[in-house]
């Protein structure tokens, strides 16, 4: 059968590749766009996003509908996903294990998505992805990889990475928000 992002899903709804599926109430597989020319890649569900089973619906979620708004982009124009897509017991950061279990999933929905911008939200999305991409001799902390843009070209395929502070840093300082909105700026003149 083709591989399709309904295949994925129905695998991550099932999953039990790590540990995390013991204290998960609901997988957020991730949602949007199949078309998207940008596909956003946080970290991992939170509170709200595990009992709904959807990315971004909580406090981090309104921060980025808010800077979404600022370049006037819609959800539905963009696709969202997280590296780890269940949610680590309140909230600690995914672990190796965790990560290395449940980014083959990731990596299948890129290969379907094929946006030309990944935009890549706090320090474990940027790190995968710069790997990913044969960037790891790139990868420091997100303090000082955001609003960075890097360009992969191959011969099939040409990709922007671009990595930004997760948003929810914006909930709990405020200073951050203006941060973010100045780098959203550069995913609008992309
Ligand atoms: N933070 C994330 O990284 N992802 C979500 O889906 C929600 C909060
Ligand atoms: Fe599976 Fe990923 Fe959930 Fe772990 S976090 S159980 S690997 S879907």
């Amino acid at each position: 059968m083709k591989e399709n992002l309904d295949n994925i899903k129905k695998e991550v709804l099932n999953c039990k590749k790590c540990g995390l599926y013991k204290t998960r109430t609901y997988p957020v597989f991730g949602e949007g766009n199949i078309k998207a020319r940008i596909m956003f890649i946080g970290e991992a569900p939170g509170f709200n996003e595990d009992k709904k089973g959807k990315p971004f619906c909580g406090q981090a979620g309104k921060v980025l509908d808010e800077l979404l708004d600022t370049i006037k982009i819609k959800r539905n124009e963009i696709y969202i996903t997280n590296i780890l897509k269940c949610r680590p017991p309140n909230n600690r950061d995914p672990n190796l294990e965790e990560i290395q279990a449940c980014t083959p999933y990731l990596e299948r929905q890129i290969k379907i998505i094929n946006p030309e911008i990944i935009c890549t939200l706090g320090n474990y999305s940027t790190a995968f992805i710069l790997e990913k991409y044969g960037l790891k001799d790139q990868i420091q902390g997100i303090s000082k990889l955001h609003g960075k843009v890097f360009e992969i070209k191959s011969l099939f395929h040409n990709i922007k990475i671009v990595p930004l502070y997760h948003p929810a840093v914006a909930t709990y300082n405020a200073g951050m928000k203006d941060i973010l909105k100045k780098d959203f700026q550069i995913l609008k003149k992309l």
